[in-house]
């Protein structure tokens, strides 16, 4: 079986708005309003025929085995040069075999269909067995035209082969004719056109119908037998008139993309027919026609491979990948339409030595590096001698492509002054997975959707071109991987309302710019102070922020209060309220130094700090969290510090305050819970104006606060579920710091303490954190310390028979009541029982009596969950009650010391 065995296609990522040409031209044409709806693709300053077949080219080749290529026709109207074969540059692009026949399909606008036609035939008469036929155009036309509106750019492939067919070839019929709706003269940029209605009624009106009917006589067909009718006419209306006279029904004939991108020229039949394969399935046959002086109708029935083709971005994703613009003066600066002063610097000589790019067409065109053969490191370009400093062999490179290997952004500049035609210039080193890095322009984006460890791809690119010898040159760019950037910017902040406490300068600075970024409005917050908080204080920090912020496009207002005061707390808050109208996340960032040895501590300078770090988060916490209450979200940020968390020297006063912050978040995180506030506590590790005398030159320069920024941004967010944590942060590192609680050990017993010998004796376990865990409250942690521990109970365990059932249990439990224990007690307990045999009982302790009773009790004292199985072998002894705590299958929720009672007070079998 012959046919088509994979497509690909690529439509430029930019789409121009058709009413961006009508608006600036609309006074000069204003008929071209009849045709200004919706966009037509349009190729990057960097993007032309022989890019865009290269992309659609790689698309189709997806999955492939491209060595098995014996032939790549390319057919255009617009190939960038007349003689140098095109079709060679994409094969070399595309780093295929040497032992390959290559040709350029050119002058018509039939040329890819003719040269489809070739290669089935080609491979029909078994010389061949895999060709790949791509075209593509990009079209020029002069401005305020339909033309200009009419068309697109783009490019599809299509690969001819004899195994896995998805679409197979059942013949097809070619007419000839010098019939000339337009041309464009050898010398021309643009074409002339002679007039529409000539071209549509003598043209595609009559030869559209001759080479259907032709190819319908030739294999004994009717328009019953087609299920997909493919044929590009940019003349909408005509497009579907000719179909309907031919006999096909709406439903058959596949859109001419008019709205969604334009005719994109030679490739448009391939464009249109890809559509069509990606809606088709096995068994619908299609009908696909290329006009252009005289026409070619071509007939394929789609198999049952169809839907074993990889996916392909195909003409699909390539329309889902766009960008529109409404900029018309880019569109005339990309298509040289207007002439702007590109400077001095563009006057560079800008000559291709072709001996070099000879010498050098795999690494240039092919993106071909080397991969050492002794240690695997691929570097680029290849040289003589292994990158790799613990290896440095020689002549040991094999060629490595490093095209398709998926890469990140490592660094990365924009340069106003470097000559682009769309600046800034955009370029940084690319990392590539397993190893290599390049220094690449970046393209296709934005500098401000570029990140560091965005995900890129590289594609074949113009570098540049010799006006003076017509010559282009060609390399490879990074392009943003579609969906990355949203990717990286997946958490957001709009419509959120953010205070950052000392947000003036430092580490504040690039919270409230980092919020800001990702759509925050920001109160910056900040007192303008001396470092150790003295001097009457300053607008200025927290102004400037505010400005960067506003010059962003973001916004933010300023506070220059003092968080060490309780009006001060009180006005910033109200800041927030005044301005933005409620408050989302709260960052106690502000903070003084004033370091001493202790002894040299006076109260002065000890409550200074306390004012600032310790009582600032009070102040300002408290009536934030007022309006989080009230709107059941919140998330708050606490700042301590390593010194705080482990010591350092001379900083008493500012260690004691910033574990006292930790404390502080310890018990909000319980208050809040029931209304979603969050609260977390970052240690950061950052260069600022409190540590530019305390941390060595080369660390301060590595420690830039925007390293800090994103856990902080992360813990803001609406998607941090984590609560009372403490997260060190610094440089790119990150880890948790915590109180961890080891196993309890008892000595003594009831009714003798143990004595400080015994604590000696015992010190080793005492002190040891083996099986150490954390512990929600204190409740849970004083519970685990006077519980036995998990051994001892384990040791305790009692063999006993699993009860019946859970009911069978709380109907005996009265029996089991000890009254003489439960003097003086005045206890609720409610079981929540889970699972089949589960349910709800409670169980009243009051004056001596116990009062047992399904259902769930209105203020219980103490809450058991279990599930009914767990609760079984609890009750029948084979699961230790703290067993069961500490793995997790019993919670208690309220008063957890209470369940200490429930031993004594029922005699647990
Ligand atoms: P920084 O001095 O650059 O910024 C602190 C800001 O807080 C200053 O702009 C200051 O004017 C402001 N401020 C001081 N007192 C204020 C008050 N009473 N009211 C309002 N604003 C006030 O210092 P930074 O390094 O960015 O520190 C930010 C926070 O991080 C501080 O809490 C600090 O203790 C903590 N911290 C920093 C590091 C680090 O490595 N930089 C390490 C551990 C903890």
């Amino acid at each position: 079986m012959i046919g088509i065995t994979s497509y690909g296609a690529y439509i430029p990522r930019l789409r121009l708005d058709r009413m961006s040409i009508f608006n600036a031209m609309g006074w000069f044409a204003p008929a071209i309003m009849m045709v200004a709806q919706g966009e037509r693709s349009m190729c990057n300053w960097d993007e032309d025929t022989i890019t865009m077949a290269v992309a659609a080219s790689r698309d189709c080749l997806g999955g492939l085995d491209k060595q098995k290529l014996d032939a790549l026709y390319l057919a255009s109207t617009t190939l960038p040069f007349a003689d140098r074969q095109n079709a060679g540059i994409v094969a070399a692009a595309l780093n295929l075999s040497d032992k390959l026949i290559t040709a350029d399909h050119s002058s018509s606008q039939k040329a890819a269909t003719t040269a489809l036609i070739t290669a089935f035939e080609s491979v029909q008469s078994g010389e061949r067995k895999n060709i790949l036929v791509t075209a593509s155009d990009l079209r020029e036309t002069k401005t305020a035209y339909f033309y200009e509106m009419w068309f697109g750019d783009g490019a599809a492939s299509l690969m001819v082969g004899d195994s896995n067919v998805i679409a197979e070839y059942q013949g097809s019929y070619s007419l000839s004719m010098d019939f000339v709706d337009h041309y464009r003269g050898a010398d021309k940029k643009y074409d002339y056109m002679w007039e529409e209605r000539w071209a549509r009624d003598a043209g595609y009106g009559v030869i559209i119908p001759q080479v259907v009917n032709g190819l319908f006589d030739k294999l004994g067909i009717t328009m019953e037998d087609v299920d997909k009718f493919v044929y590009p006419c940019f003349f909408k209306g005509d497009h579907r008139k000719i179909s309907q006279r031919l006999g096909a029904t709406p439903e058959k004939l596949i859109d001419n993309m008019h709205e969604v991108c334009g005719e994109t020229g030679a490739a448009h039949a391939f464009m249109m027919f890809i559509s069509a394969l990606e809606q088709a399935r096995p068994g619908d046959r299609i009908l696909l026609c290329g006009f252009g002086q005289g026409a070619n109708a071509l007939y394929f029935t789609v198999t049952d491979n169809i839907t074993k083709l990889p996916k392909r971005n195909g003409v699909q994703g390539s329309l889902e990948n766009k960008k529109s613009i409404a900029n018309y003066h880019k569109w005339l600066k990309f298509r040289d339409l207007i002439q702007t002063e590109m400077g001095i610097r563009a006057e560079a000589p800008s000559q291709t030595a072709t001996t070099v790019l000879w010498r050098k067409n795999k690494m240039i065109l092919g993106l071909v590096g080397g991969k050492c053969r002794e240690c695997g490191t691929p570097q680029f370009p290849k040289a003589d001698i292994c990158v790799n400093p613990s290896c440095g062999a020689f002549y040991s490179q094999d060629d490595y492509e490093f095209a398709d290997v998926p890469a990140k952004v490592k660094t990365f500049t924009g340069d106003m002054l470097a000559i682009s035609v769309d600046p800034p210039a955009i370029y940084g080193m690319v990392q590539f997975e397993g190893g290599g890095r390049l220094m690449a322009d970046f393209t296709d984006c934005e500098l401000d959707e570029i990140k560091v460890g965005l995900a890129v791809k590289m594609e074949f690119k113009r570098k540049g071109i010799d006006q003076q010898r017509g010559f282009v040159n060609y390399f490879w760019k990074a392009v943003p991987v579609p969906g990355a950037i949203a990717e990286m910017d997946k958490i957001r902040f709009d419509g959120q309302v953010a205070i950052v406490t000392g947000g003036g300068a430092g580490l504040g600075r690039v919270y409230a710019l980092e919020l800001a970024k990702r759509g925050a409005k920001v109160v910056v917050n900040d007192l303008g102070g001396a470092r150790d908080g003295t001097g009457k204080g300053s607008a200025v920090p927290a102004d400037e922020v505010v400005a960067e912020i506003k010059a962003l496009g973001g916004e933010a207002v300023a506070n220059y209060d003092s968080v060490a005061t309780s009006e001060g707390g009180q006005n910033i808050v109200k800041s927030a309220q005044d301005a933005f109208g409620r408050v989302d996340i709260l960052i106690n960032n502000a903070g003084i130094l004033r370091d001493k040895s202790f002894l040299k501590m006076e109260p002065e300078n000890w409550r200074a700090v306390m004012d600032v770090h310790l009582n600032g988060a009070y102040h300002v916490t408290r009536p934030a969290m007022t309006i989080m209450k009230e709107k059941g979200y919140g998330r708050i940020l606490m700042t301590t510090s390593a010194a705080g968390l482990y010591g350092n020297f001379g900083q008493t006063n500012y260690s004691a305050a910033k574990m006292a912050l930790v404390g502080l978040m310890n018990t909000l995180k319980l208050e809040g819970q029931k209304y979603n506030i969050k609260v977390n506590t970052i240690a950061p590790l950052a260069a600022s104006r409190l540590t530019e005398d305390v941390m060595p030159p080369e660390l301060l320069e590595k420690s830039k606060p925007e390293f800090v920024a994103p856990m902080m941004m992360y813990l803001c967010s609406n998607d941090c579920q984590e609560s009372g944590s403490i997260f060190n942060v610094g440089m790119g590192y990150f880890n948790r710091a915590a109180v961890f609680t080891g196993p309890p050990v008892q000595l003594g017993d009831p009714d003798n303490p143990p004595t400080p010998e015994q604590i000696h004796e015992s010190w080793e376990k005492i002190n040891s954190l083996e099986g150490a865990r954390e512990f929600e409250d204190a409740n849970a942690a004083i519970f685990a310390l006077i519980s036995p521990s998990d051994e001892t109970a384990a040791k305790e365990e009692t063999p006993g028979g699993t009860p019946g059932s859970v009911q069978a249990i709380f109907d005996g439990m009265a029996d089991s009541f000890n009254a003489d224990a439960a003097s003086g007690v005045d206890v609720v307990f409610q079981f929540n029982i889970s699972g089949k045999g589960g349910g709800n009982w409670y169980c009243v302790i009051k004056d001596g009596a116990c009062d047992i009773d399904s259902g769930t009790h209105e203020k219980p004292v103490c809450t058991i969950n279990m599930e009914d199985a767990d609760f079984l072998a609890m009750m029948g002894g084979k699961l230790a009650p703290m067993q069961a705590f500490t793995s997790g299958k019993l919670k208690i929720g309220g008063d957890v010391m209470k369940s200490q009672l429930l031993e004594k007070l029922f005699k647990i079998s």
